[in-house]
């Protein structure tokens, strides 16, 4: 079912923690090769041991990078290796939401990471990868979005704005590629048992454990799972969207 992403290679933003990890994992298990980028070079390293020692085989190349800043971006794919220069799929994985305010405390700082690393992040990594995925006619570019990209709720606000906002970017630049053979899907996750929620949103360990036992939750690896699916599917065939959510959540 996912054997076509063999010798694939694959760029996965976000890739330190959480659905990016799981990506990148699950992506190595099936025999692609995969570009790992984020902030933290210490997970990137941890995760690339990992993927070296269950997929010998796969060639994995650690990039850090910033994506709330064009020219980390920039810097990120000037650093890649030959082997990565014509990428199959972009995983825009990515994203923040630096805690739980209402709309009355969100504040200009707050604000300006969510739109810079859940938005323009997508823009800008996507112009790197997009050029020449239309001039080999083919490839597949996969926006992680969330189910609050469609109903807003309480002390998500902006947050949830980010996600709308990815929709809108994602659905449009498919209406833009329509005439090629590139893909574009959207991946949108319910909650998901990551660093997001724990120490990103409830700030330590106890408040997160709470908020997993008042709400069903998923692991990462069925995201991945999905993200996979997508991926790796007929070239004839495009999975536009796909929604991931633990069984319960409303
Ligand atoms: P994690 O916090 O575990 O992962 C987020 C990843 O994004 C990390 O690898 C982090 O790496 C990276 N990242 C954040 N800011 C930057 C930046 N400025 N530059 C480069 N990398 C950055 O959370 P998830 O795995 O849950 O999140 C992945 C995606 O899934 C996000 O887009 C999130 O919005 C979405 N999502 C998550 C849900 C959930 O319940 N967990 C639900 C719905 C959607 P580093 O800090 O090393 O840079």
């Amino acid at each position: 079912m996912f054997e076509r992403i063999k010798d694939q290679t694959v760029f996965i933003t976000g890739a330190s923690s959480g659905i990016g990890k799981s990506t990148a994992i699950v992506f190595a298990e099936f025999g692609a090769n995969v570009v790992i980028a984020a902030r933290r070079g210490e997970k990137l390293a941890e995760l690339e041991g990992i993927i070296n020692q269950k997929c010998p085989t796969v060639k994995v190349h650690k990039v850090v990078m910033d994506v709330s800043n064009e020219e980390s971006i920039k810097a990120g794919f000037e650093s890649l290796p030959s082997w990565a220069a014509d990428i199959d799929v972009l995983v825009n994985n990515a994203g923040v939401s630096p805690g739980v305010e209402q709309i009355k405390d969100l504040t200009s700082e707050n604000m300006d990471t969510m739109l810079n690393t859940n938005i323009k992040s997508l823009v800008f990594v996507t112009q790197q990868v997009l050029p020449r995925m239309l001039q080999r006619d083919s490839g597949t570019v996969i926006n992680i979005g969330s189910v609050l990209g469609s109903a807003p709720r309480p002390t998500a606000g902006m947050y949830s704005a980010t996600k709308f906002a990815l929709s809108a970017i994602t659905q449009t630049l498919r209406m833009e590629t329509n005439d090629t053979n590139v893909r574009i899907v959207e991946v949108k996750p319910g909650i998901v048992q990551t660093e997001f929620n724990v120490v990103r949103n409830f700030g330590d360990q106890e408040a997160s454990d709470k908020f997993y036992e008042a709400m069903p939750s998923i692991p990462p690896e069925d995201v991945a799972e999905a993200i996979l699916f997508a991926a790796s599917r007929d070239p004839r065939c495009v999975i536009t969207e796909i929604s991931v959510v633990p069984k319960g959540q409303a």
